[in-house]
């Protein structure tokens, strides 16, 4: 910054003091700065200097620094006076001199016992004007500013205050016509907004519509969906008849007993009884999927072993002509539990399964496995055959789909199969999917809840009694006289068996041999004391050999132990309903030590 010294002057008197103020107003116009600024800087430097004159002799320093052009930072110019006395001030002095600190930008005083020193400045608003020569011309006007009488000076006051009060009005004014076109820009802003919600109003009118309308579509969609199934229903129960019909009459004329045929019209014959079979395969096979997609497939759940369903199928499916050098592996299916299903359509889904894998496998395996993991049951159906293209394996479950396959011309079918088995496989609560790899062959898994269809025949709960024996022949007879008696009956041919089963779905009552593969009687009996919950199932020991009890601590927790070999099948029930009772009526634990001993002794 650059400081110029625009004037100095000495205030020895009130006159002095009028003069400095109005030398002080005359600069503050000088250097451009408004009327308002001007009566503050006067009020300011007229103050100061009355006060510090009751000291002594006051010399007041006009300046004005100008900011230096090559200053990186933007400076302002600012005006500043520097009102001194050759004495020591008080402090009252100090308190009424600086209520004109509010005037000013920046205002500083120094006090010492020689000397008093005020600095006050106010910033010039716009500098780009301000010159050294326009300093020098200022400079020597205000020097020649004529000192005034007390009276010119009020009555200059007066005049300033007037354009100021002048000022403030059209301000106030200016104030008052802004407010109303804020008030007007509100109005618009209103309406602005009003417009908006309505416009989103009718938006969200439309879209309500838009929903009804695709509610109406689906519903007419289900209808369509379900006359298409009617029809289906319909037309292929009518085609049955007439569809049996010709097989059969085509039968008739081939047997023996008929008048004989010629070569050729024994052969269009074979050719008329192949075309009804398929015919009536594909008509069987319609009203199935349209029964399946109506709903009136009705699943009549029981406790489910799987070992003679895969015994049939292994049985059945041999019949099956299948590829030379292509075989049917049946696995066992061990330390699976029973499972509640319906046994004939979970029968008919694992078949259909298995007779596609051995269509589609020229040479290799088609194995049928089942696996048992967190009350999950999975059947597998794995072969090493021609396997399907990813981009088709969701659509063979799409009604009449078939992959396109040099092998697929020489085999029949209809495109059904896949899509029936998956329904079948819904209506049992479970789940049906696909891996394949083209050329390496395809795995098929059905994956169905242990207890998926409990609860879900609308039938009140029975008690369930788990019956675990390795005699196939007590399990078969003692399950039948148990379920005529309203049990519900679960089988397990040995100890890990049992646990497991046990485990996925706790009985409410235990028939339990001694003497078992895997694991023993006791062992079972020792795993269920091991669990605060499932020790207290009612235990009824059921064996042949009783004098195997002689260790009674061994049977803490039985409740019963019956002779087999002593006790008719006709008993069971009482005793199955006894032993089971507190359970069921909520008492837990075992009815005490109440025992039906064999006649034939220990
Ligand atoms: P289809 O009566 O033709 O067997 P499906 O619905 O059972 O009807 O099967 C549909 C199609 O899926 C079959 O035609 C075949 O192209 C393909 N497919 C089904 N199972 C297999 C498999 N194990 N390996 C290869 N392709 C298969």
């Amino acid at each position: 910054m650059t400081v110029y010294q625009v004037h100095r002057t000495q205030v020895s008197s009130e006159q002095d003091v009028f003069q400095a103020r109005r030398q002080a107003r005359h600069l503050a116009d000088a250097v451009g700065l408004e009327n308002q600024d001007q009566i503050r800087i006067a009020a300011a430097v007229s103050e100061v200097g009355r006060r510090l004159l009751a000291f002594g002799r006051v010399s007041v320093a006009f300046e004005v620094d100008l900011p230096d052009d090559a200053s990186p930072v933007r400076q302002h110019a600012l005006l500043r006076f520097q009102a001194e006395v050759e004495a020591e001030t008080d402090d009252e002095f100090a308190a009424g001199v600086a209520l004109t600190r509010n005037l000013m930008d920046t205002w500083e005083i120094t006090r010492s016992p020689a000397r008093t020193e005020v600095t006050m400045s106010r910033r010039i608003p716009q500098p780009a004007g301000l010159t050294e020569a326009d300093l020098s011309a200022i400079q020597a006007d205000i020097a020649g500013t004529a000192a005034g009488t007390p009276l010119q000076e009020l009555a200059e006051h007066n005049r300033q205050l007037l354009a100021t009060l002048g000022e403030v009005q059209a301000h106030r004014d200016e104030l008052l016509r802004l407010n109303e076109e804020l008030a007007d820009t509100n109005r618009g802003v209103m309406a602005l907004y009003s417009e908006l919600s309505e416009e989103l109003e009718a938006t969200n009118r439309g879209v309500v519509a838009l929903y009804a309308e695709l509610d109406q579509r689906t519903s007419e969609l289900r209808a369509a969906s379900e006359a298409k199934t009617r029809f289906l229903a319909n037309v292929t129960h009518e085609l049955r008849s007439p569809v049996t019909s010709i097989t059969g009459l085509a039968r008739l004329l081939r047997d023996p007993a008929s008048d004989p045929l010629t070569e050729n019209q024994a052969h269009q014959l074979a050719l008329l009884e192949d075309s009804g079979r398929n015919l009536l395969t594909l008509v069987n096979e319609l009203l199935d999927l349209a029964k399946a997609e109506s709903g009136r497939l009705q699943p009549s759940p029981e406790d489910v072993d799987l070992k003679p369903i895969f015994d049939t199928l292994r049985g059945t499916l041999r019949a099956v002509p299948t590829a030379e050098g292509t075989d049917l592996v049946v696995q066992e299916p061990t330390g699976v539990p029973a499972l509640r299903t319906d046994p004939i359509m979970l029968a008919q889904v694992l078949r259909n399964l298995l007779t596609n894998a051995l269509k589609f496998t020229p040479s290799g395996e088609v194995r049928l496995s089942a696996a048992y993991e967190n009350d999950v049951v999975s059947l597998t159906v794995e072969d090493t055959g021609i396997g399907i293209p990813p981009e088709e394996q969701g659509r063979v479950f799409e009604e009449f789909y078939q992959v396109r396959h040099a092998l697929q011309a020489k085999l029949t079918g209809t495109g059904l199969g896949l899509p029936y088995a998956r329904r079948l496989v819904e209506v049992l609560g479970g789940t049906l999917d696909l891996e394949s790899e083209i050329g390496r062959g395809s795995r098929f898994t059905v994956r169905l809840p242990v207890g998926a269809l409990t609860g879900e025949t609308g039938e009140p709960a029975q008690t369930l009694v788990l019956l675990v024996d390795d005699d196939e022949a007590f399990r078969t007879a003692a399950g039948h006289v148990l379920r005529s008696c309203g049990f519900a009956v679960r089988e397990a041919a040995d100890g890990r068996t049992a646990l497991a089963s046990i485990a996925a779905h706790p009985p409410d009552l235990l028939l339990l041999d001694l003497r078992l593969a895997e694991l023993d009687g006791f062992a079972v009996l020792s795993a269920l004391d091991a669990d605060d919950v499932l020790r207290r199932i009612p235990v009824v020991v059921v064996t042949a050999y009783p004098h195997d009890v002689t260790e009674q601590s061994r049977l803490r927790h039985t409740t019963a132990v019956l002779d087999k070999t002593a006790t008719t099948l006709d008993d069971l029930c009482g005793v199955a309903r006894l032993a089971a009772a507190p359970r069921s009526a909520g008492h837990r634990g075992p009815i005490g030590d109440r025992r039906t001993e064999g006649n034939g002794g220990s």
